[in-house]
């Protein structure tokens, strides 16, 4: 007895159109299976990890922009002869910080 060594390749390009239970990924357009809690394209194979990166980033990001925006409103409001970078370190990196972790919490919970 030995005929047991059918390992099956995994589908990577799954066929257009075949069968009922797939689903397109919003962000690649590429066929998944039905279910599927993650794109294994866009976020490898630990995809988890990947949105939770990717939020984390995205968080990070908009973080920045909004603690930018507080310290150039507050280099206007007290003048720019009083704008220290102590403040405006804070503001943008505090709020990077909070949008980051914010970004990972909201991926988790998804
Ligand atoms: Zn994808």
């Amino acid at each position: 007895m030995r005929g047991e060594e059918s390992v099956r390749p995994e589908p990577e390009a799954a066929p257009a159109g075949e069968g009922p239970a797939m689903m397109v990924c919003p962000s690649c357009e590429r066929l998944l299976p039905a279910g599927s809690p993650y794109c294994p394209h866009c976020c490898g194979v630990d995809g988890r990890r990947g949105a939770t990166a990717r939020g984390a980033m995205f968080g990070w990001l908009f973080g920045f922009l909004a603690g930018g925006l507080a310290s150039a409103a507050w280099s206007s409001f007290v003048g720019p002869e009083q704008t220290t970078w102590t403040p405006v370190l804070t503001a943008t990196l505090g709020g990077a910080t909070v949008g980051m972790i914010v970004g990972m919490i909201v991926n988790r919970l998804r």
